[in-house]
């Protein structure tokens, strides 16, 4: 057996063990390359695939791939040794060309339709949007080529447009034809077209682009017309090997009528979504908009802006607006304590325990460790250990920005110092406790996980 037939093998095990867009995301553009010295290597075309593999499925795909080999072994990946037996899309009518009739732009000519703002260059790249970055940079180099569709799902505010637009304005400058559209324009179109008999022109503006950037897809829930219509242009542009991408807030298995219409579509193309991000990239984020501000913020200020419980970019940069604002007009510089009153006018005390984010973060920490929520709050019915009880500790002070005094009081602890020698416990255990990092960086990805965390329709 070769290795490409055992990791044949593997996938076919592995097929019925994932979900089918995660298989079709992750190990569907993967090979096995090579099996020596009890080496498993698989080939993967980004260091993202492999990054998501290595942490995610390492031990699912090890164990899986000794099954189908009888013998122990380890596996490696191999970043762009996919080559040229990775299974291929069906053939594809024509590839997009650059339209020849319009020289490639410079960056004075801009797309009329796109925000100019929204680059790859104004885009901070942090762990919690990394995939989706990645994903959106490679189809705007190579449109129609390794992943079409590409759907882009996130909570608001989290860049999902960013990225789209910043798509566009990659492929327009390079001479491709970009449509631009959204799920509410896409619906107000037709029904125009509808009232003034062009459905004609309708039809052929959404079927003829090299790039459709679709936003908002979400719009097209419980309207049947526009999703049968949008089905048809979808179609089209697909099969004519035109590069399509979609926005949407909320994950496709949310869309229905994704999963039953489109769903078989999306085998060839790519579904990412963005997490809020923590704390760090919460940071970078900020020290990238306070370079564009005429006023210098120091360090320290924007880390105690981080450190607040921001889910959404939009209200991030909307605080440092409003701290740069307030600054400006009392004549004072940006420092901590002019962050700290504008945060705590933000998230008075009152939105601060007991908010669904602290309580969220306790669901978490007690799906984990498989004890209630009430023992890590020391109510009723026992008390959790003092480990379980710290974790949930750290987790509210690095992910919901509460102080500790509001922390303890959250959790029952009756003196300050408990809290305090918690925290630090944690957090210094971290570097020397795998199993105890594990587990926090788990929950932290879980509590941003918008699936996990989608709120019932
Ligand atoms: P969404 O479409 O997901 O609701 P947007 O793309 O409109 O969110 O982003 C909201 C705001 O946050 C925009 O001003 C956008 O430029 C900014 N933003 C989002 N993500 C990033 C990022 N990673 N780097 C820089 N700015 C970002
Ligand atoms: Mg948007």
């Amino acid at each position: 057996m070769t290795a490409q037939e055992a990791w044949e093998a593997a996938l076919g095990e592995l097929q019925l063990q994932v979900n089918k867009a995660n298989f079709n995301s992750w190990l569907k553009p993967t090979r096995g390359l090579s099996y020596t010295d009890n080496t498993f290597l698989i080939g993967v075309p980004n260091p993202f695939i492999a990054e998501w593999l290595e942490k995610r499925w390492h031990s699912l795909i090890k164990k899986t791939l000794i099954s189908v080999l009888g013998s122990d072994l380890e596996i490696k990946f191999q970043v762009g040794a996919t080559g040229p037996q990775l299974p291929q899309p069906p053939a594809p009518a024509a590839a997009p060309r650059p339209d020849a009739a319009r020289p490639a732009s410079n960056a004075a000519n801009v797309h009329p339709s796109l925000i100019p703002k929204y680059t790859f260059s104004n885009f901070v790249v942090s762990s919690s949007n990394c995939l989706a970055h990645a994903a959106a940079l490679d189809v705007a180099q190579n449109p129609a080529r390794n992943y079409n569709p590409l759907f882009i799902y996130a909570g608001s505010g989290l860049g999902k447009t960013h990225l789209l637009q910043a798509i566009g304005h990659t492929v327009w400058a390079a001479g491709y034809k970009v449509l631009c559209s959204n799920g509410e324009q896409f619906t107000n179109e037709f029904v125009n077209s509808l009232r003034s008999h062009t459905l004609e022109d309708f039809r052929m503006k959404y079927r003829t682009p090299d790039v459709l950037l679709m936003d908002d897809i979400q719009f097209f829930c419980g309207k049947e017309q526009m999703q049968e219509n949008f089905f048809y242009a979808f179609n089209d542009l697909y099969n004519a090997s035109r590069q399509i991408v979609l926005c949407s807030d909320r994950p496709p298995k949310s869309l229905p009528f994704l999963e039953d219409r489109l769903i078989s579509r999306f085998e060839w193309g790519i579904m990412v979504g963005i997490l809020p991000p923590d704390q760090k990239g919460r940071f970078s984020i900020l020290k990238s908009k306070a370079a564009n501000l005429s006023l210098p913020f120091p360090d320290d200020a924007l880390l105690a802006l981080a450190r607040a419980p921001f889910h959404n970019i939009r209200e991030l940069e909307g605080s440092l607006n409003k701290v740069s604002a307030v600054a400006r007009l009392s004549n004072q510089p940006p420092t901590t304590e002019l962050v700290d009153s504008v945060i705590r006018e933000m998230f008075p005390p009152e939105r601060q325990t007991g908010t669904p984010a602290a309580e969220k973060v306790v669901d978490h920490v007690a799906r984990h460790y498989n004890v209630t929520a009430q023992s890590i709050l020391n109510k009723k019915g026992g008390r959790a250990s003092s480990l379980i009880r710290y974790v949930a500790l750290y987790l509210l002070r690095e992910q919901s920005g509460l102080s500790l005094s509001a922390i303890g009081a959250f959790l029952g602890y009756k003196d300050h110092t408990s809290v305090a020698y918690g925290y630090k416990k944690i957090a210094s255990s971290l570097d020397k406790d795998k199993d105890l990092k594990d587990a926090i960086e788990k929950i932290s990805r879980d509590l941003r996980d918008p699936v996990l965390n989608q709120q019932p329709e």
